[in-house]
């Protein structure tokens, strides 16, 4: 069976489902093509994939009309970071730029099930569940995508969203080009016996971060970075074993572990596609781009991407017009390559060797130092140019 459509988009994770609802919420006929099944509603305890969405990607998302559940969002007004072994020490305020919040941590099936909930209600968006692309060619003014369940699907523009490994991307013939941190991230989903507050923090150490999430109630979600062989090891450690490990490991002010929920570790790689576009083709998320998370933007860069393809998408007749790809392209690769280069030195510098860890401590020092330099930074974080104001 044969579908047209104005738009499909490859990949119903959180970003291309919010590519989806952005341009089904402004009457385009989009098809969401999504190997899985629609995620169910979060309920119970929290999951252990849990991220930060800054000021920008909260405006996407309400913008793409769908409403977060407050009772799984916490809140956060501080980040504060400081170096174990040194001096420096920074705490950033939302109060400093003029924000009520930073931004929320939210699990990410709880963000994906509240988009796709609003694609059930979009009548231009047709969803395409349990099938993945076979094959894609260009004919006349439309890509046509052959899906493995027997259809056949067209559209001025075909989107790749499918994570970072991405078949689209694979099958348009896009190379990427990668880094092994060697590290992993052990993500532990705790229950403490301080509540947690509106403060994300993290503390460099010369093995990696030791991060604290805060969720709703006396929960939070660590994340401890380390190398892959010590993370595996404390991976089999049993509950009590590990709850004694992080409260030697982790900072005072997290209190006792009263609960490990859960946990589980993810390796540690940075990846970048070297073009972002083909012809009626574009990526987006981690199928053009995988960043260190030790600043929590691989989503939030991701969604920046679905909304800036967004706003040139509805100024165009044509949604795969070259000229619209290519402007997309640019804008979107600078921010990226940017946000790539920040994380990089930041992993570097404090956890390289002793002069770089002085030299990262210094730099924290100076941020706490020089309220104009701290702005810029925030501005950054929030995803929005630090020469515009809100
Ligand atoms: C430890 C860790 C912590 C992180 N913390 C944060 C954070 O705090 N803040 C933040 O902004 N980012 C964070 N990130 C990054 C963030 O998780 C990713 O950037 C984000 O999940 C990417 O979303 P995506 O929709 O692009 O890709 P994915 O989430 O990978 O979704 C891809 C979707 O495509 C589908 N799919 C795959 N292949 C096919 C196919 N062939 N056909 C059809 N469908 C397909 C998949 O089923 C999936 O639904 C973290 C990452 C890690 C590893």
């Amino acid at each position: 069976m044969q579908r047209d459509h104005d738009i499909v988009i490859v990949g119903g994770g959180m970003v291309g489902a919010a590519l989806a609802a952005r341009l089904g919420q402004a009457g385009k006929r989009v098809g969401l093509v999504e190997r899985g099944q629609p995620p169910s509603a979060p309920e119970g305890d929290f999951d252990l994939r849990i991220s930060s969405l800054n000021a920008r990607s909260l405006d996407f998302i309400e913008a793409s009309g769908a409403t977060l559940p407050a009772e799984r969002c916490c809140p956060f007004r501080h980040i504060e970071v400081w170096n174990q072994e040194g001096k420096g020490h920074s705490l950033f305020s939302a109060s400093d730029s003029d924000l009520d919040q930073f931004g929320i941590f939210i699990e990410n099936r709880a963000l994906q099930h509240a988009l796709w909930q609003r694609l059930e209600a979009l009548p231009t968006v047709t969803c395409y569940t349990g099938t993945a692309p076979l094959s894609t060619l260009v004919s006349g003014r439309a890509r046509w995508v052959e899906l493995d369940d027997g259809q056949t699907l067209s559209a001025a523009l075909v989107v790749g969203a499918d994570g970072a490994r991405s078949q689209l991307r694979a099958l348009a013939g896009i190379d990427v080009t990668t880094h092994d941190y060697h590290q992993r991230a052990m993500i532990i989903n705790v229950e403490t016996a301080l509540p947690q507050q509106d403060v994300s923090w993290q503390c460099f150490t010369p093995t990696g971060p030791l991060a604290m999430l805060p969720l709703p109630g006396q929960r939070a979600s660590l994340v401890w970075y380390d190398h892959a062989d010590t993370t595996q090891a404390r991976e089999a450690l049993d509950d009590e074993a590990l709850k004694a490990a992080i409260e030697a490991a982790y900072p005072e002010r997290l209190g006792a572990i009263t609960r490990i929920v859960a946990r589980a570790s993810f390796p540690i790689k940075r990846q970048h596609a070297k073009r972002y576009i083909g012809n009626r083709l574009a990526l987006i998320g981690d199928a053009a781009h995988v960043v260190h998370p030790l600043a929590g933007q691989g989503l939030n860069i991701g969604l920046h991407d679905a909304d800036t393809l967004a706003e040139l998408i509805l100024e165009q007749r044509d949604p795969g017009a070259s000229l619209a790809l290519h402007r997309f392209e640019c804008q979107r690769r600078l921010a990226n390559q940017a946000m790539i280069a920040a994380t990089d030195s930041f992993h570097h510098l404090f956890t390289g060797a002793k002069p770089l860890r002085q030299l990262g401590d210094l730099s924290l020092h100076i941020a706490e130092r020089l309220p104009f330099a701290k702005r810029l930074m925030m501005q950054q974080a929030n995803g929005f140019s630090p020469f515009k104001r809100r």
